[in-house]
């Protein structure tokens, strides 16, 4: 690694991605569709749609169009879908770039092709319980009678359907009931539409969690986003074995002293020691995306043990408790990862102050470089 890195980094596990990817095979076969949206949920897009290729992942899906451009430039024999809103200004942008754009609503589809002579290709949205975006109908039967709508535009390739669902990730009853619900409405609609002649390619459903604990031969895509990077959709709930975190947080130790009973340690003075201690300074804080939140609360990992971060955490740097540890400056820590047998998840950074893993990984800053391991 550049020595000029070395402060706080974030190591990318490609074997393990890669591992991930053929134990999600395993569950869904080819219908992986990557979800690589927000930098590939921190992980770097470049990298990880490079190694996806090379693991034969051919659907992209992203958030937005400059995502999509940037996907069909590092994969361009790929199929890029946007789930998230394209202005209709830009549609020949997306059909010049052969990129597949999540249609709402019929307005939406008339806007698109207004603005280009060339076809747009799409696949329709339809909320049957998100609540987000989407067609949002009673009946199977009229939202039908919409796609059907939506399908007569000109210059327009409707490919596919898909939905979104709210509530995958849970055991309760009455949410496998609501997810049962939006899971027939979409497959009916489909049906309904098959059974009129016309016969879409696509219409899907799965997403992590779905892929997880509901698989279903119905969806021809499985969107599959945060279980590729080896977290949970929904911790502590449990993941297929095999599935193993990609990205590790690592910092170093750049300052080692002994405090008294008494001293105060950071701003605010909300740690006092107690005893006479050893405490660490390690090179990230919060706006390497290490949350401030985490002060006092998370442990971070030293020669293979835990260690508590002590009072707030600065924007550049962080204390730690290593009494008894001989700690020496240039020690490596691990605020995600793992150190011999002792492992800290972004899922149980998470559970600390109520957000889910997700946004702990996407919300390592750009300036902690990302570096792609074996
Ligand atoms: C982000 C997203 C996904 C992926 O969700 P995961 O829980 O990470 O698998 C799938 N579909 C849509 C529409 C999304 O917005």
């Amino acid at each position: 690694m550049n020595q000029h890195l070395k402060r706080a980094w974030a190591e990318i596990s490609v074997s393990n991605l890669k591992s991930n990817i053929s134990v999600i095979k395993n569950i869904v076969g080819d219908r992986i569709m990557a979800v690589v949206k927000a930098d590939a949920y921190g992980h770097g897009e470049g990298e990880i749609c490079h190694y996806l290729k090379e693991s034969g992942v051919k659907y992209f899906a992203v958030s937005n169009l400059d995502e999509a451009l940037r996907v069909k430039n590092f994969c361009p024999e790929s199929e890029v879908l946007i789930l998230g809103y394209t202005y209709p200004e830009y549609a020949d942008e997306l059909a010049e770039n052969n990129i597949i754009q999540g249609v709402i609503s019929k307005e939406y589809a008339l806007e698109l092709v207004k603005n280009t002579d060339k076809k747009i290709r799409c696949h329709i949205k339809i909320d049957t319980g998100m609540g987000r975006i989407g067609l949002k109908y009673d009946t199977p039967e009229k939202c039908a009678e919409e796609i059907k709508n939506i399908i007569n535009t000109d210059n327009l390739s409707v490919e596919g359907i898909y939905t979104h669902f709210a509530v995958a990730d849970s055991y309760d009853e009455d949410n496998i009931r609501y997810t049962d619900k939006q899971e027939k409405f979409i497959i009916d609609t489909y049906d309904i539409l098959k059974s009129e002649n016309i016969h879409l390619e696509h219409v899907h459903f799965m997403n992590s969690a779905a892929s997880c604990y509901r698989t279903s031969s119905r969806s021809t895509l499985a969107r599959t986003g945060i279980i590729m990077y080896g977290l949970s959709p929904n911790y502590p709930l449990e993941i297929p074995s095999g599935l193993k975190p990609v990205m590790s947080l690592k910092a170093i130790i750049s300052h080692v002293k002994k405090v008294q009973n008494g001293d105060c340690i950071s701003y605010g003075r909300t740690f006092t020691a107690e005893r006479d201690m050893d405490i660490a300074t390690v090179t990230i804080g919060y706006a390497d995306g290490y949350s401030r939140l985490l002060s006092s609360k998370a442990d971070v990992l030293l020669n293979g043990k835990r260690c508590r971060i002590t009072g707030r955490i600065c924007m550049d740097q962080l204390m730690i408790d290593v009494t008894g540890m001989n700690a020496k400056e240039g020690d490596i820590v691990t605020l995600i990862g793992s150190d011999g047998n002792e492992t800290i998840t972004a899922d149980e950074l998470a559970s600390i102050y109520g957000t889910i893993g997700y946004e702990i990984v996407c919300g390592i800053s750009k300036r902690v470089p990302r570096i792609y391991v074996k």
